[in-house]
């Protein structure tokens, strides 16, 4: 078993954090697994060297440790370009220049009363840019979507996954409803090559991941990795979506809530076992 936690270095890490972290490695340890660390921080327009910083000496007070060296993502451009370019040359890429408001203005054009889903990633995409002439080489500097009407041939009609965390159980989502209700995901940025989706299902593949483990707000993100490790390849892992920690507001955190930030409550003298405590573990 080996699992990590990958945070992206853009703010201070927060309750949230230490209790994914803290699940994830309590997990290992119980298991006889491992437990790793990757920095997300292929969004480099966001990413800062003070937090990654602070990241390694929040989770070491926490009293985690994890093997060096640590992936990061900033590094790993060549890999999601062979993964991209792989895509591309079995047709299953197209470039895409709408803007956010071109879609939000395409999906809500009158369509015999239909309702744009909202997908993980926002809207589904309405396919503007998916017929466009394709060239042999593949693009940069621009988006790139899955095709996944295309892609249709190479995946099974149930997409299925193995959940552990909430609602833990055999997950599946068919694939023409995964057409609807996900559509074709961005897979390249024009601003930072690979997306999320793409980097994450390569990264765990890589790091030999066996069971993901992060927040449930990622959990309908889920059927779109199972498809891209289909299509690459990947090995399945197993996933564990844990629950969100709230506000008394019952809003989830989020970096800018700084009052919650874990240097925050080192710095008032609380203890790694307070932190612990407040999420509903113990150490
Ligand atoms: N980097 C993501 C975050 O900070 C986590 C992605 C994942 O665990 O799959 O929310």
């Amino acid at each position: 078993m080996r699992t990590r936690f990958a945070p992206s270095p853009t703010g201070p890490l927060h309750l949230g954090h230490a209790f994914s972290a803290l699940t994830a490695s309590q997990l290992a340890v119980t298991q006889g697994g491992e437990f790793l660390l990757r920095i997300e921080d292929i969004d480099q327009s966001r990413a800062r060297a003070h937090w990654e910083d602070c990241i390694y000496d929040d989770l070491h007070w926490l009293g985690l440790d994890w093997p060096s060296p640590v992936l990061r993502q900033s590094s790993r451009a060549d890999v999601y370009a062979a993964a991209l370019d792989r895509l591309w040359e079995e047709g299953l890429l197209y470039a895409c220049s709408c803007s956010r408001r071109d879609i939000k203005d395409a999906a809500s054009a009158p369509q015999e009363g239909v309702e744009p889903h909202i997908g993980p990633d926002g809207i589904v995409y309405p396919g503007t840019c998916r017929g466009k002439p394709r060239s042999k080489m593949r693009p940069t500097g621009t988006a790139l979507r899955l095709d996944l009407n295309k892609a249709m041939s190479r995946l099974p009609e149930q997409i299925e996954w193995r959940e552990l965390g909430v609602s833990a159980g055999q997950k599946s989502m068919d694939i023409k409803s995964a057409l609807r209700t996900i559509g074709d995901a961005v897979l390249a940025r024009p601003d930072m090559g690979a997306a999320y989706h793409l980097a994450v299902v390569i990264d765990d593949a890589d790091q030999g991941i066996t069971v993901v483990v992060r927040g449930e707000d990622l959990q309908p993100a889920t059927p779109i990795h199972r498809i891209l490790q289909i299509l690459l390849g990947l090995p399945e892992p197993e996933y564990h979506h844990h629950r969100l920690i709230r506000d008394e507001a019952g809003k989830r955190l989020a970096k800018r809530d700084d009052a919650r930030a874990i240097r925050k409550f080192r710095e008032e003298g609380f203890s790694p076992s307070d932190i612990a405590r407040m999420v509903g573990l113990s150490l």
